[in-house]
């Protein structure tokens, strides 16, 4: 029984990740960031299509994760080498399911919900340079009301308080310095649900983390050059490890 239960959160935690993957490609156009995504549908509903030749993928090998290794990495059709990101994703989204299920049983799905939709924001923010407000918005509100790792409402009122003033006002000095508006919402957004979900005594914890590892981040963007560099994975992984911090305290 046991066992069984474990495969069926796997594979819960396998269709989590696959669907979120499929917004990753389709929201951005859905949302009007973007005016296409090539063959990517423009609809949640839609087959998804090969990203070579156009066609709609059989069901067989849109299954999570095993769907590759059905079609042997390869496009049905064209024969066009599917990328890898999908069936390691997919994997990954299954095994924070069975780790934190493991772990911390039934309500350790909220948590690895909680991670891999960080994921989902970090590898949008990776792909597009976007963190969408439909998603932050509630991600905020649920962590207001009903965080997990913080039971003092008044602590996670004013930790998300210090997330907003925090990183607007450092990045308004920025600019100001700068003569240049880097002033960005998603991020801001994104530090400000931080702060309702862990409160405000884990903050100042959170945000030095953040700074740290988005200077890493930007290191290999410097050296090709590239002035813009997202915020999102740095932000969702010290998100991620103050979480597994709150679970262990
Ligand atoms: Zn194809």
């Amino acid at each position: 029984m046991y066992i069984f239960v474990m495969i069926m959160t796997f594979l819960l935690g396998t269709i989590l990740m696959s669907f979120l993957g499929m917004l990753v490609y389709r929201m951005p156009v859905i949302m009007e960031w973007r005016e296409t995504t090539g063959p990517h549908p423009t609809d949640i509903f839609s087959r998804s299509r090969c990203e070579y030749c156009g066609r709609v993928i059989p069901f067989i090998f849109i299954i999570p994760l095993f769907g590759y290794f059905f079609c042997r990495g390869r496009c049905y059709y064209c024969k066009d080498k599917v990328s890898l990101v999908y069936p390691f994703m997919e994997l990954l989204g299954g095994i924070i399911f069975v780790g934190f299920f493991a772990w911390l049983g039934l309500s350790g799905i909220v948590s690895a919900t909680l991670v891999i939709v960080l994921i989902f924001i970090a590898w949008m923010d990776f792909n597009e340079t976007w963190i969408p407000l439909v998603v932050t918005l509630p991600l905020f509100w649920v962590g207001l009301c009903f965080s997990y790792y913080q039971s003092d409402a008044n602590a996670r009122v004013m930790g998300a308080a210090l997330g907003f003033f925090v990183s607007y006002l450092s990045m308004a000095v920025i600019s100001y310095f700068k003569k240049k508006d880097v002033v960005a919402g998603g991020d801001i957004a994104l530090i400000t649900c931080a702060g309702a979900w862990l409160g405000i005594d884990i903050m100042p914890e959170f945000l030095i983390l953040v700074a740290v590892i988005f200077i890493i981040h930007a290191i290999p963007y410097r050296i090709k050059g590239e002035m813009y560099v997202p915020m999102g994975p740095a932000i969702c992984l010290g998100f991620v490890v103050c979480i597994v911090q709150q679970l262990i305290s």
